[in-house]
């Protein structure tokens, strides 16, 4: 049987690290923001909604999306978010259920759904978090305050900005009280592959023993 995994963290907590390191163990990894991204790229169906609901203003030259005037227009809109929702939700979701379904059929043991508000989105039973059924949900955590410092340093970004990005999302502690399995990823990556490899060994237990 494929495990399904809903991975998901705070901003900086270690998601992507964790997800790797499941990738190199055997998993199959389908990316929530990747598949957007496909989705928008030039010349797809997608963009050429999204410019017809926004306005061309949200291309940049080359045709491609300018995320960053999306956001600004859609920002404090609630009817323009929802609007958006409606057309970037279905087939995101519709592509991320093929993979899955792809996964299985080639009786991969691991499937990786990586949802980054999935648990937001779990408990106001909004996006694709609310859509899928997952064997169990794992959480990259660390403490807020390593949070801002990764964060910051990956995204050279100043500790307000990224203050700012934390704070619209659920509070890591509270998305580590409903997870199925915690990755404590505030110590050194060799102490976070070594429990990202006793999750492994887990799932596969169970996996061959589930029908
Ligand atoms: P997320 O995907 O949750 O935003 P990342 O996996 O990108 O987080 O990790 C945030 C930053 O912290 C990255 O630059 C990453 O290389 C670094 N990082 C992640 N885990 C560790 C760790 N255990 N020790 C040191 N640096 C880490």
């Amino acid at each position: 049987m494929t495990v399904v995994l809903g991975l998901t963290g705070g901003i900086g907590s270690g998601k992507s690290t964790v997800g790797a390191m499941l990738v190199e163990l055997g998993a199959v990894l389908v990316d929530a923001d990747a598949i957007v991204h496909e989705l928008q790229a030039p010349g797809a169906p997608m963009l050429k909604e999204l410019a017809e609901a926004f306005g061309e203003d949200i291309l940049l030259d080359d045709g491609s999306l300018d995320r960053k005037a999306l956001a600004a227009r859609v920002f404090g809109d609630d009817e323009a978010r929802v609007r958006l929702g409606r057309i970037v939700h279905p087939p995101t979701i519709a592509e991320m259920a093929r993979r899955l379904a792809a996964a299985r059929e080639a009786r991969v043991p691991v499937v990786v759904l990586d949802i980054p508000l999935l648990l937001e989105g779990r408990k106001s039973g909004t996006g694709s978090g609310s859509q899928f059924p997952f064997d169990a949900v794992v959480v990259a955590w660390v403490p807020e305050a390593l949070q801002l410092e990764r964060a910051g340093e990956r995204d050279a970004a100043s500790r307000e900005e990224v203050l700012a990005r934390i704070r619209a999302q659920l509070p890591i502690d509270e998305k580590r009280a409903m997870a199925d399995y915690v990755i404590d990823n505030s110590g050194t990556l060799d102490e976070t592959r070594r429990q990202v490899e006793a999750l492994w060994a887990e799932l596969i237990r169970e996996g061959a023993a589930a029908p």
